[in-house]
């Protein structure tokens, strides 16, 4: 007997994630699709208000998922004081793990979840995978919807028959094309690698091998393997970062305010800056130029981050926020940005990530989507 899968959708605040669920609402409105957020109490103010318009457009609430219920204050501050004020830094990640990655384990449950993640086309990340073997993750806007692991299982040499014999059920009576044949029993070796064949495949035909690998999971515990239908395994689109604010902006829930650059001088030279990323004010993976413009654009939240380092643990490994506002130093960033990012007069980005690109991919994709 087929069980109730759950379809689900973090939304973080930023925008790929409210892009993602603009989209899968317009493409598929089938799918009973519920959202969460998982709320640390410290996202910047600008990340609340989009998540107030997209519920809006969703006509759907979009479940704020707490983490230490019952406590008095923000759930950040419980663990902040629970580990002593010891700060969680790239390397010890402890505000993923338990103010985004629990509460949403919790929610989930036992169920069966296919779960909505909006890594994008243009990115060439694998975001995160539940380790829970009843949450499966897929990834509407990549031409591969698929996670690693499952294509790790398909794309095994030893399930090679097993595939070829799919691909020809879908195919009925017709043969499978010679050029689709070599793919499918090529095996993957160092030199012919899975990343490879993937690319191979998909080359062949997105539908076929989507609607193969829909086949094939049903020899697994995926919760896919519960559905009889799936309508993203015609999805061929592919989207990438431009595409995703024209989706916001046409939708009406708009572009995350902190997004929008903003014009500084420094000795004579003019830049832009914004923040690149959803996620805390204080977020640890932010570069130098957006605490700068945290000091300067939100003076009240950069005063809160400063607090949080009198527990003798530093944001930054390497210079106490007290040191980074220097006017000094708030100059030499400055010129750094800007000699790093070549601003001139003639080229003014609308956007602080047309010239962040590389920030943008840096950090965390539970928070940052
Ligand atoms: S946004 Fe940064 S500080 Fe906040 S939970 Fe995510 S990684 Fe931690």
């Amino acid at each position: 007997m087929n069980k109730r899968v759950r379809h689900v959708l973090g939304i973080s605040g930023g925008k790929d994630s409210a892009a993602l669920a603009i989209y899968l609402k317009k493409k598929y409105p089938q799918l009973d699709i519920e959202y969460y957020f998982c709320d640390t109490g410290k996202e910047l103010k600008e990340s609340y208000r989009i998540l107030e318009n997209l519920q809006v457009f969703l006509g759907k609430e979009i479940k704020r998922l707490r983490a230490a219920s019952g406590y008095h204050g923000d759930p950040f501050d419980y663990y902040y004081e629970l580990y002593r004020g010891f700060l969680p830094s790239s390397n010890a990640r402890w505000c993923t793990k338990t103010l985004k990655l629990e509460p949403f384990e919790e929610f989930v449950g036992k169920d069966p979840v296919v779960s909505y993640v909006a890594i994008r086309g243009d990115e060439d990340r694998e975001g995160y995978i539940s380790k829970k073997p009843n949450i499966q993750s897929i990834f509407p806007f990549r031409k591969n919807i698929w996670s690693e692991d499952v294509i790790e299982k398909v794309l095994d040499n030893k399930n090679k028959n097993i595939i070829s014999g799919i691909f020809q059920k879908q195919l009925e009576n017709d043969k499978i094309p010679n050029m689709i044949e070599n793919i499918l029993y090529k095996s993957t070796t160092p030199s012919y690698t899975r990343e490879r064949k993937l690319k191979d495949l998909l080359s062949a035909g997105v539908v076929l091998f989507n609607k193969a690998v829909f086949e094939f999971l049903k020899t697994t515990d995926y919760p896919l393997s519960h559905l009889d239908t799936f309508p993203l395994l015609d999805n061929q689109d592919v989207l990438v970062r431009d595409d995703i604010f024209r989706i916001l902006e046409e939708s009406g829930v708009g572009i995350p305010e902190y997004y929008k650059s903003i014009e500084f001088t420094v000795n004579g030279k003019t830049g832009t800056y914004s923040r690149s990323r959803s996620g805390c004010f204080f977020c640890f993976f932010q570069q130098k130029i957006e605490w700068v413009w945290l000091y300067e654009q939100h003076p009240d939240l950069f005063k809160k981050a400063m607090e949080y380092e009198n527990s003798g643990f530093n944001w930054k490994q390497d210079e106490k926020l007290e040191d980074l506002i220097k006017p000094e130093r708030i100059n030499r960033i400055k010129e750094e940005y800007i000699k790093r990012n070549g601003f001139s007069s003639e080229k003014k980005s609308g956007f602080l990530i047309d010239v962040l690109g590389i920030a943008e991919d840096e950090g965390c994709a539970v928070c940052f989507l």
